[in-house]
């Protein structure tokens, strides 16, 4: 068994993915799906409060889901409503998400955000973002990133699983495997990576494809040394026959 190197994956990005049929990328994609449901299971929606989501996507930022999740707890043990932790010195609330690390910045963002959700509630006071659940999910996405410290990424993560809108949620696990995989075109920018995706998964598959992707890439299709003979995906993926290896 053999996990490929490095200097591999660098060869392989550089050949690039080879063109082909539209169709065959289509029934490989969802070949794809079904083989990641298989083994991780079909994922739900969470279905979370908005504001939830949206603080929990900015303390998942450079660190595992489990210290994202041991930080959350934390924060909401500590200040049961959001304007208890507007209203919490800076210091104090950083001590509460420290497990979850860059505990000041992310507290500057997580406050930023609020009050500035706060301010769209017009003056009723309110912290919550029930207003973009019957918007456009274009206008909503653009409407969230004017946010400070919300990307398109969390912008997405938001509205697919609080409104399930038809957004799909590019991270850097989502990013890697699915050039490796040849769905995207390794030149590609992330924002066409994101539209091409949106374009060729269906839709009532992009909770689905998000998280299943996320959990194969870090179990099995790491950015330093994907495990290519051991991995589920193996016959649907090109990578490995286009870095010269044999599966
Ligand atoms: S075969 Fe599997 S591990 Fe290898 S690049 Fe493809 S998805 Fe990643």
């Amino acid at each position: 068994m053999r996990r490929m190197a490095a200097t591999d994956i660098k060869k392989k990005a550089d050949l690039g993915i080879q063109a082909e049929n539209p169709a065959e990328t289509l029934e490989r994609l969802r070949r794809c799906i079904d083989l990641m449901e298989r083994a991780y299971g079909l994922p739900k929606r969470r279905g979370s409060n908005p504001v939830d989501l949206l603080v929990q996507t900015i303390l998942s930022q450079n660190t595992t889901s489990a210290n994202t999740h041991r930080a959350f707890e934390n924060l909401k043990r500590r200040y049961p409503d959001y304007q208890a932790l507007l209203d919490a010195p800076d210091e104090e609330v950083a001590r509460a998400i420290r497990c979850g690390g860059l505990a000041n910045i992310k507290t500057k963002r997580i406050k930023e955000a609020l009050e500035k959700i706060k301010e769209r509630g017009e003056g009723t006071g309110s912290i919550d973002l029930d207003f973009l659940k019957d918007a456009d999910p274009e206008v909503a996405r653009d409407r969230l990133m004017d946010l400070p410290g919300v990307g398109p990424k969390t912008a997405a993560v938001v509205l697919l699983f609080a409104f399930n809108m038809p957004l799909l949620p590019v991270d850097t696990h989502v990013n890697r495997l699915s050039r490796r995989l040849g769905f995207v075109p390794v030149e590609a920018s992330l924002e066409e990576a994101e539209r091409i995706l949106e374009m060729i998964t269906p839709r009532d598959k992009y909770c689905s494809f998000h998280v299943n992707l996320i959990r194969h890439g870090r179990a099995v299709c790491s950015a330093r040394a994907p495990f290519c003979d051991g991995c589920i995906l193996r016959e649907v993926c090109p990578y490995p026959d286009l870095a010269g290896q044999k599966g």
